[in-house]
């Protein structure tokens, strides 16, 4: 039976750590704050806003929620959001994305602040991230599943790590992340030719596909820790991963579960990075 590797347990351990930050940084003047700006009402945001509030008010650290109508015109969007952007009391900004069809979405992130840029969305974090500069803020999903990983003692150096999925959210910074760790990564997506080989080559497999339970027992040879970052709703409509987690759980060492997995840890990473970019404007 695989070892269940709860993000909560990584998330409590990280607890103690944060608060302590935090406490120290408001002594020392600064009070640590995160924008969030959402426009509509989409119920992944609201569902990872719900999360963050939670994980936040945990942590003792403060998070002003924006939220702009739908329709909202780019010239408004872009002034509002250039007042956060200079608000030297926001340490943080973490934006929703896709942003609606209506927004051009490339302008306003070539406008965000990096070092106010929590989730790797401007060009200077993304290139930090890619350069293994940690001066940046990599993206907090890809961060959470190092993170993870580590956590639990899963060892990164030397082994042979398949990802699933190529995205700039998840998969290039995540491969990016892992060599910095000396992990041997194969990165698999749609013209795979054997994505079933890739993954049974695997020590660690970890799948962001969004494709709802496409990882079976003929991906995974035994003893592969397996790491799930999908998050998609199955036949029944409930909440799965990308990984059949019944049909797996038995081959694998590890095996992290959704929901409860990788995504409880996202939160924790944001609340870290923000508590850095706060850290940095002390005696400034
Ligand atoms: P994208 O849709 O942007 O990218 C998916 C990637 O997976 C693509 O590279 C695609 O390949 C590849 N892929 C999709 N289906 C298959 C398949 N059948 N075989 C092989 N490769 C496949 O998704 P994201 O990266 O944004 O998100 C991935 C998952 O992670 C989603 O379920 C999302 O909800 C979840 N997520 C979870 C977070 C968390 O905090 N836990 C945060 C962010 C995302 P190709 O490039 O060829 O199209």
């Amino acid at each position: 039976m695989a070892e269940v590797l709860k993000g909560m347990t990584v998330a409590n351990a990280m607890k103690e750590r944060l608060t302590a930050e935090n406490t120290a940084l408001i002594a020392a003047g600064v009070t640590p704050c995160l924008a969030i700006v959402r426009v509509g009402e989409r119920p992944d945001d609201l569902a990872y806003e719900r999360g963050a509030l939670k994980r936040f008010e945990g942590l003792g650290i403060a998070v002003r929620v924006m939220v702009f109508p739908e329709d909202v015109g780019q010239d408004e969007f872009e002034s509002e959001f250039e007042k956060i952007n200079g608000d030297g009391s926001v340490h943080g900004i973490l934006l929703f994305r896709p942003l609606p069809k209506t927004l051009n979405e490339e302008d306003i992130i070539k406008k965000i602040d990096p070092a106010k840029d929590m989730d790797c969305m401007c060009e200077t974090n993304i290139a930090k991230v890619f350069a293994g500069d940690e001066s940046g803020y990599a993206p907090c999903t890809p961060e959470g599943v190092v993170e993870l990983l580590k956590y639990f003692e899963v060892p990164l150096k030397g082994s042979k790590v398949t990802l699933v999925g190529r995205s700039m959210v998840v998969g290039k910074p995540l491969a990016m992340l892992l060599l910095k760790e000396h992990a041997t990564v194969t990165i698999c997506h749609t013209r795979t030719a054997d994505l079933a080989a890739e993954c049974r080559a695997a020590d660690i497999l970890i799948a962001a596909a969004g494709a709802a339970k496409m990882i079976k027992a003929e991906h995974v040879k035994e003893g592969t820790v397996v790491i799930d970052v999908g998050i998609n709703v199955d036949e029944d409509g409930n909440l799965c991963g990308d990984v059949d987690f019944d049909a797996v759980e038995p081959l694998a060492s590890k095996i992290t579960p959704v929901p409860g997995g990788v995504g409880s840890v996202t939160t924790s990473i944001l609340a870290m990075h923000v508590l850095r970019a706060a850290g940095k404007t002390v005696n400034r």
